[in-house]
């Protein structure tokens, strides 16, 4: 499907998240505009504390936007809301997070958690109503109804991470934001939780931002990938074609850092180290600039050139 074919559901820009004031004040998001498409797997992928989070929390108004806008399904969404359209935006965009058990209140049993959202949207006719939707959700997320009377301690990380994902879902979000939703989870069941997001966008035609810090998560699950740096966006393109045309140098440094299976290869491998100082920005302005089919870069109008010529050598 062509880009301009694609209905856009959310987009995002001139977003700048500036915390503290003065002299102290800090830009953890400059100037980052991207569309997300209705359907699409986007993943934000960058080191720690370049900013993800933080657009993530701008989205689903935690955080305010200190300049640009956010706009969702045509309207926008940052700024001041009326109570009716801050309550739609809150139902229909979901968060997930890393640590299921620090989101999970630890007091409250399964059902409670699962029910939440339903109770403070009423978004069921009667209690038989309610109950029905929460055993549903229950069980496409893979638990059994005996595990609604338990506490979340009871489980293990990746079952409270069914639990996480149980009460999103429940409340029947058009657009799920995945905040490092496997990070914490054993090697050995992330997968498990990956198929199961994967089988709810299937099913229900959801829309996901998935945020990691790790470039081989996001690889097989992305549609589109967005590569951020201390708050800006280095790079932004389809998964295949990053991974076979990585123009930034920071982008190419992720890649190089993800390991390789074969031991050889690993021990022998040549770990890229980005260094910012490389770029000369003072006589020439960079910005993000499309090569042509989509896949944008970041950089001075000789270095768009110059991955031009490589990439379509
Ligand atoms: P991680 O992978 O570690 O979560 P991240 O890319 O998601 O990192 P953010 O959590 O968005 O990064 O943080 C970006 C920067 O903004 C960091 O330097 C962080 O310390 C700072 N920051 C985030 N929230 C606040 C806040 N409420 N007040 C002040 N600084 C903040």
């Amino acid at each position: 499907m062509d880009n301009a074919e694609k209905e856009v559901l959310l987009s995002i820009r001139n977003l700048d998240v500036v915390f503290g004031r003065g002299r102290k004040s800090f830009k953890a998001v400059d100037n980052v505009s991207f569309d997300i498409y209705k359907g699409e797997t986007l993943s934000l992928v960058g080191e720690s504390g370049s900013g993800k989070t933080t657009i993530g929390r701008a989205i689903v108004r935690i955080n305010p936007c200190s300049a640009g806008e956010i706009v969702y399904k045509g309207k926008r969404i940052s700024g001041k809301l009326s109570r009716k359209e801050d309550r739609e935006v809150v139902r229909t965009i979901q968060m997930i997070f890393q640590d299921p058990s620090a989101s999970l209140n630890e007091r409250a049993t399964i059902e409670y958690i699962i029910s939440e959202g339903l109770y403070n949207f009423h978004l069921y006719k009667d209690e038989k109503d309610r109950i029905a939707k929460v055993e549903q959700i229950t069980k496409e997320v893979g638990l059994l109804p005996e595990h609604l009377t338990r506490y979340p301690h009871e489980f293990s990380g990746g079952q409270r991470q069914r639990v996480g994902l149980a009460r999103s879902i429940v409340m029947e979000p058009e657009f799920i934001i995945a905040d490092e939703p496997i990070s914490a989870l054993d090697v050995s069941i992330r997968a498990q939780v990956l198929n199961l997001l994967k089988k709810f966008q299937r099913e229900r035609g959801l829309t996901y931002l998935f945020i990691a810090h790790d470039l081989s998560i996001v690889r097989f699950i992305s549609d589109r990938i967005v590569v951020i740096y201390k708050g800006r966006i280095m790079e932004i393109a389809e998964s295949e074609e990053l991974f076979a045309f990585p123009m930034h140098p920071y982008t190419k440094s992720l890649i190089s850092a993800i390991p390789v299976p074969d031991p050889i290869i690993e021990k022998s491998k040549k770990l890229l180290v980005y260094d910012p100082s490389m770029h000369d920005y003072m006589t020439e302005q960079p910005g993000l600039t499309d090569l042509g089919n989509g896949h944008m870069v970041f950089g001075s109008p000789s270095e768009i050139e110059k991955y031009k010529k490589i990439r379509f050598a």
